[in-house]
C-alpha cells in the first residue's frame, strides 16, 4: 500500500511537471491559421462565439498580434517583438474576415493578416475590393494566396512566375501598399516555388507545416498551428498552442 502511493505521488510529480513544461512559453512564434469564421457547417469554418473566446483567451494570456512583416524582420534581422508575439492569418479571403472576424479581434486588441485568392474577390462568399480596401485601412495586413489557388509546384515554371508577380502587383495597386507574403495554396511549395516568390519580390510565406518559427528559420516555410471549427471548445483551441510548443521544444518542428 505504501508503495504504491509513492508510486502515486512519483506519477503526479511528473504529470505536473509535464503540463507545466509543455505549457511554459517556448522562444519560438505561433502563427494561427484560420479560413472562415461563420456558423456554416465546414470543417475550416469557425463560429463567431468560438472566434470571440479564442480571442478573448489570447489577450487575457498577455498575446499581442504582430504582422507578417514584424515577424519575418524579426526572423531576418532579430528586429525586437513584444513579449508574446502571435500571428494570426486567414486564408482565401472571405468576406466574413471583414465583416464577422474584424470586429471582434479590434474588441479584443487583436489583428490579422489576410491572404486573398485576387480572382475570387468581388464573388461571395469572397471579400469585395471595397472591403479589403476598409479591412486594410482598419490595420489588417494583406497577402497574396495566388491568382487562382492552384497548387504552384503543378504549374508550369513560366506560369508560375506570372502568377507570382500578378497577384502581387495586382494587390499593390488595387490597396496603394507593398505586398510582401503569401500563403502557399494547398501548403504546397518546392525549390522552385521558393525561386520564384524570391524572385518576384515576396520577402517570405507560410506553409501548414505544423509548429513555432524562431529566428533563423527558413521564412519561406513558415510553420502554421491551423484552427479548424473545434469540436471540444476551448480546450481544444489551448491545445493546439501546446501541441506546437511541445513539438517546439522537441526540436520536430
Ligand atoms: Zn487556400
Amino acid at each position: 500500500m505504501k508503495l504504491l502511493l509513492r508510486g502515486a505521488a512519483v506519477g503526479a510529480v511528473i504529470i505536473v511537471l509535464a503540463v507545466v513544461w509543455a505549457a511554459w512559453p517556448a522562444a519560438g512564434v505561433p502563427i494561427l491559421g484560420y479560413h472562415k469564421v461563420s456558423e456554416t457547417e465546414e470543417a475550416y469554418s469557425v463560429p463567431p462565439g468560438d472566434f470571440e473566446r479564442q480571442m478573448a483567451y489570447l489577450a487575457d494570456a498577455g498575446y499581442t498580434a504582430v504582422t507578417m512583416a514584424a515577424l519575418v524582420s524579426h526572423l531576418t534581422a532579430g528586429t525586437p517583438l513584444p513579449a508574446k508575439p502571435v500571428v494570426i492569418t486567414f486564408d482565401d479571403g472571405y468576406a466574413d474576415n471583414y465583416l464577422t472576424a474584424l470586429p471582434i479581434m479590434a474588441r479584443h486588441g487583436m489583428r490579422a493578416t489576410v491572404f486573398v485568392v485576387t480572382d475570387f474577390l468581388g464573388e461571395r462568399p469572397y471579400l469585395t475590393w471595397a472591403e479589403l480596401k476598409a479591412l486594410r485601412a482598419a490595420g489588417t495586413e494583406i497577402g497574396s494566396h495566388t491568382l487562382h489557388h492552384r497548387a504552384l509546384p503543378e504549374l508550369p515554371a513560366a506560369e508560375r512566375l506570372r502568377d507570382l508577380a500578378m497577384s502581387k502587383e495586382g494587390l499593390e495597386w488595387r490597396l496603394d501598399a507593398p505586398v510582401r507574403f503569401l500563403a502557399y495554396p494547398f501548403g504546397s511549395f518546392d525549390a522552385a516555388t521558393v525561386a520564384a516568390l524570391k524572385a518576384t519580390g515576396y520577402r517570405g510565406a507560410v506553409g501548414t507545416m505544423p509548429g513555432l518559427n524562431k529566428p533563423g528559420d527558413d521564412v519561406y516555410a513558415l510553420k502554421r498551428i491551423n484552427i479548424p471549427r473545434s469540436r471540444f471548445g476551448m480546450l481544444e483551441f489551448r491545445l493546439r498552442l501546446i501541441r506546437a510548443n511541445v513539438y517546439f521544444k522537441l526540436g520536430l518542428s
